[in-house]
């Protein structure tokens, strides 16, 4: 690999603006990274015959099947997640065209935050919550009618058209990740569809995600400029989020459950 491409933002890390203060140029926050997160606009250019000074988005093409070499994935910081901030719920909430929550127990929640507190040590944390795109998910095992599913890459979805509105998955879900959803809609994201009798959770932004993006949520997080969350492919050993994973202790929430989760929590 030449010294430009070994140098350029992988094309499977999305982050989409740099740290303030940190950590270093191999960081995929780095200035480095944010300059080569920008240059994605010149990925044709080339050093030489054959070398990409930047490599292309990987947007997939609609008449390319998904595949298993790409494993989605999320890692959450939470020693820079902000108790009181909510704006990556207000970001999918806009997303997605989920309206505010006013009950809780019943209205639709892609993702939540979560404040917790160590009673012996005082020690207080805030962690956003939402679907962990499990590769074993207990949702589609339960699924009487193959509307929850897992695509290639490890983002679970589901379907629809299938989803018969039986709940079973909300039950099996450790996460309590699901939400059905009870009302009608009137104003929804044509990518997005959505439907009263439904059940629903995150989907990543697989809509973004296909298209090359970021989830909304990860882009609201460093708009904010605290840079909390972390999205890429844990199947790229090079991608930032790997690297990550490598260099920092993380934890999968119940990890005594053996799912193996696609989201990763760090400073928990
Ligand atoms: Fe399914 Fe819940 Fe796992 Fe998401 S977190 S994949 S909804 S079991
Ligand atoms: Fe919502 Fe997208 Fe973030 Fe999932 S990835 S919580 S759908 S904004």
């Amino acid at each position: 690999m030449s010294e430009s491409m070994e140098r350029a933002q992988p094309a499977n890390d999305r982050h989409p603006l740099p740290r303030e203060g940190d950590r270093g140029e191999g960081h995929p926050t780095s200035r480095r990274g944010f300059l080569a997160t920008s240059a994605a606009a010149l990925a044709g250019l080339t050093l030489a015959p054959g070398i990409r000074l930047v490599e292309i988005a990987a947007a997939k093409p609609d008449n390319e099947p998904v595949t298993a070499k790409v494993r989605w994935g999320m890692l959450i910081d939470t020693t820079r997640c902000q108790s009181g901030c909510t704006e990556c719920v207000s970001a999918c909430g806009k997303e997605n065209g989920l309206s505010e929550v006013t009950k809780p127990r019943t209205d639709a929640q892609w993702i939540r935050k979560i404040d917790l507190k160590d009673l012996k040590t005082g020690h207080a944390l805030s962690l956003p919550m939402m679907c962990q795109h499990c590769a074993h998910p207990p949702c589609v095992d339960v699924c009487p009618t193959g509307a929850s599913f897992k695509r290639a890459d490890g983002i679970v979805l589901v379907d629809r058209h299938i989803c018969i509105g039986c709940r079973y998955c909300m039950m099996a879900c450790p996460y309590k990740a699901r939400s059905f959803v009870h009302e009608p809609h009137t104003d929804q994201n044509p990518e997005v569809p959505r439907g009263q009798g439904c059940v629903e959770s995150c989907t990543l932004c697989v809509h973004r995600v296909d298209r090359g993006g970021t989830p909304a949520c990860v882009e609201a997080c460093a708009a904010a400029g605290h840079n909390a969350m972390l999205f890429g492919d844990l199947n790229d050993a090079e991608s930032a989020i790997s690297k990550r994973i490598r260099e920092v202790k993380t934890t999968q929430v119940r990890a005594d459950l053996k799912l193996d989760l696609g989201v990763r929590y760090e400073g928990i």
